[in-house]
């Protein structure tokens, strides 16, 4: 069988440790973690994700349920034990919470996540309370009602924000994520921070980084995350580092005496490759073993074409043992390419 494979990635300088984790990859990391988007849809027109005219893919070029959960068999075999469900939007996907249930029912998946914008998601929280869904990443960019209008360009504020609070009234961990730009919201970090003075849930900034669908340029990152450190360090002059556990991608401090933390993701600095542990499957069915990456085998077609568990199993595992070193040395192979600004929303962020 001929393996659809995208881009050359890097070559394996290291040999692959097959005993215990098929994958681990070919700088030693081990895989364990897999974000699936399961749409690239959405409700939303975040700015700095997609444009207004968003062209969005046919669903046969989705994958169909089956094909997720099978890829997720097969990949708890190899040793994923963590998924997170992203899109664009899930809960635009039709039978999304059949899926849920479908993932957290894998032999082998411990954790089931879940990233949603929130403006359908209100409902859904006591089922998956039920469901053991572990933890829930809310994007929530401002508390400020108009100026999430300007950053969303839809009306969805209230529904997010009784997302917000179902989530905080339900045992599901949670955290908030915002990405931070200049004069959108760079003027509610501190607000938002205070947030957590009695609420119990991270508040996570993010960098913002070129997956915007050809929106605006490049960004010139005016909001590092030494910059909004130094912001939170300005107004919490107690702030505590906490750091970062195992894999993370958010490095964590909390003010004392608050009920709940604080985390900054580098994502456009990428601070934190060197302990990676997960890859990607986009909406169409690429996998991506680097956010950075173009897209390094289409499972989709390689499902579609017949290929059995085996194949697609080694297919995987030939891929992760050819993975670039970190973002940087990702980006340096795509840059070239138009696909580099690609939405967040067909990667999953
Ligand atoms: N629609 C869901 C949501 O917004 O939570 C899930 C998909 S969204 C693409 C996943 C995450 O990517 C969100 O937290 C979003 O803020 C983040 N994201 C999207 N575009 C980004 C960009 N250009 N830079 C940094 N983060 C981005
Ligand atoms: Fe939609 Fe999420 Fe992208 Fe915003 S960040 S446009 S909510 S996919």
């Amino acid at each position: 069988m001929q393996i659809p494979v995208l881009q050359s990635s890097a070559s394996s300088i290291f040999s692959p440790n097959t005993t215990d984790n098929p994958l681990v990859d070919n700088y030693g990391r081990p895989i364990t973690y897999l974000r699936l988007a399961v749409t690239d849809r959405c409700n939303l027109r975040c700015a700095y994700c997609m444009p207004e005219n968003m062209r969005f893919l046919p669903t046969r070029e989705l994958l169909t349920d089956e094909e997720m959960i099978r890829l997720v068999e097969i990949s708890a075999a190899l040793g994923i034990r963590k998924v997170r469900i992203t899109g664009g939007e899930p809960f635009v996907r039709q039978g999304i919470m059949d899926l849920l249930w479908r993932m957290k029912e894998t032999r082998g998946i411990e954790e089931v996540h879940i990233t949603t914008n929130g403006v359908l998601t209100e409902k859904y929280v006591p089922e998956l309370q039920r469901m053991g869904i572990a933890s829930v990443n809310l994007s929530m960019d401002t508390f400020d009602a108009e100026r999430f209008f300007d950053l969303t360009r839809r009306n969805e504020f209230a529904s997010v924000y009784a997302t917000f609070e179902a989530l905080l009234a339900s045992e599901i961990p949670l955290s908030v994520n915002a990405v931070v730009m200049e004069g959108k919201n760079s003027q509610d970090i501190i607000a938002m921070c205070e947030k957590t003075r009695t609420k119990h849930f991270t508040m996570r900034f993010i960098e913002e980084m070129p997956f915007n669908g050809g929106t605006h340029e490049l960004p010139t990152l005016l909001w590092n995350h030494a910059k909004i450190l130094a912001a939170l360090e300005n107004a919490f002059p107690n702030l505590e580092r906490i750091g970062r556990s195992n894999h993370a991608t958010a490095e964590l401090y909390r003010v004392p005496g608050y009920a709940g933390q604080i985390g900054i993701i580098a994502g456009f600095s990428r601070t934190f490759c060197g302990a990676c542990n997960r890859i990607r499957i986009t909406a169409k069915g690429t996998l991506k073993t680097c956010l950075y990456d173009n897209g390094v085998l289409d499972l989709k077609t390689l499902l579609r074409s017949g290929a059995s568990n085996e194949e697609v199993s080694d297919a995987l595992v030939d891929a992760v043992q050819h993975r670039f070193r970190d973002g940087k040395e990702a980006e340096q192979h795509t840059q070239h390419t138009a696909n580099h600004f690609d939405s967040m929303s067909s990667i999953g962020g």
